[in-house]
């Protein structure tokens, strides 16, 4: 293969650039766990302060500080309210029953994305036979939702009902730079509504490991614990968090393109007799339907064959993300690959 390899599998797949290695390289580093990296410390400070709120805790996956802080959130016996095609629920192997011996009220959104009195029926009323809810969890963008945003008025709407029966509201934000670049709300307006948030670096933000999970103080406190027993507490991070640094600085406002491109691919697709329904494009996933005509084992292969990966996502569902490794060339050839079929 002459080409570059396109990977449309996932925005986790990117490398890290020279001048992110340099950054990490440069990192003054100490022992994390006993709160002495400095790098850690100034990510953990600066993604607290873009979603104004007064605490972050740097892990080493988006799985990580989601369940942290479902943990913190809940007790055994009590229950979680969020989407039935939710990141928390779907793909992080059943974590909220191992981790916390929590309950899930799954719930039937719109494209991933849930309403406020849909949230409030879920609340579960004083009887015995009923666990206790104890979180209201959203996801924003919505991965399995195809990207979707929410528009503020929908939160607000939701945080009004977690406030008024005193629950607490998490956001999981592996793709929330990308809800934010693509409907120009402001970070701090999320910390306003969400009591914690959990922001992915690895993802279009293109750092090689990590999120961070946001907070009040006294919450990251207690999530510092929760985070040593699941293994995570790590000891000259710098390194990592240098990465994330940067990419907070240099990656977030590109993420612009990436959505610029994912429309394009869905306009690809829109225009091929073998795709029977491509969902709206938000952000930088593109979720698309095959016809029953073209197996979608077949169209992956030939795609393959072209050096261009994509990921299944359901029968004849198929997934393409855009991320930084992905450029206008590549599209041209993806153009092509799709022509041929
Ligand atoms: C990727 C992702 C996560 C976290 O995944 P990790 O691979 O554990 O970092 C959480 N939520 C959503 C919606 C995601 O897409």
């Amino acid at each position: 293969m002459t080409h570059p390899l396109i990977d449309l599998r996932s925005d986790t797949v990117t490398r890290p650039t020279p001048a992110m290695l340099e950054a990490m390289f440069q990192a003054p580093v100490g022992d994390d766990v006993y709160g002495e990296d400095p790098t850690v410390r100034a990510l953990e400070a600066e993604t607290a302060a873009r979603f104004g709120l007064e605490a972050g805790l740097f892990c080493p996956s988006g799985t990580m500080t989601n369940q942290v802080a479902i943990k913190a959130h809940t007790e055994p016996m009590s229950e979680v309210i969020c989407e039935q095609t939710s990141h928390i629920y779907l793909w992080e192997v059943g974590g909220i029953a191992f981790h916390s011996g929590a309950s899930v009220a799954l719930l039937a959104g719109d494209r991933g994305r849930l309403t406020a009195a849909q949230v409030e029926a879920a609340i579960r009323p004083e009887n015995v036979h009923y666990p206790i809810t104890r979180l209201i969890s959203l996801e924003n963008t919505h991965n399995r939702g195809g990207g979707s945003c929410y528009a503020l008025p929908e939160l607000a709407a939701v945080a009004e009902v977690a406030h008024r029966h005193r629950l607490p509201l998490h956001l999981d934000g592996a793709r929330v730079f990308n809800a934010l670049v693509a409907t120009g709300q402001d970070g701090r307006e999320y910390g306003r509504l969400f009591d914690t948030i959990s922001v992915c670096l690895s993802k279009g933000l293109g750092a090689p490991v990590g999120s961070v999970l946001l907070g009040s103080k006294a919450f990251i406190a207690k999530c510092q614990r929760i985070r040593k027993v699941m293994g995570g507490g790590m000891r000259q991070a710098g390194y990592l968090a240098a990465a994330g640094l940067y990419a907070l600085e240099h990656n977030v406002a590109r993420l612009a393109d990436d959505h610029r491109r994912a429309r394009q691919l869905a306009d690809m697709l829109t225009a091929r007799s073998y795709v029977t329904e491509v969902l709206p494009v938000e952000t930088n996933l593109v979720i698309f339907r095959l016809a029953d005509a073209m197996p979608a084992e077949h169209f992956l292969a030939h795609l393959e064959q072209r050096g261009i990966r994509a990921s299944s996502f359901g029968p004849q569902l198929i997934r393409f993300v855009t991320h930084l490794d992905v450029d206008d060339a590549m599209l041209t050839r993806v153009e092509a690959a799709l022509a041929e079929l």
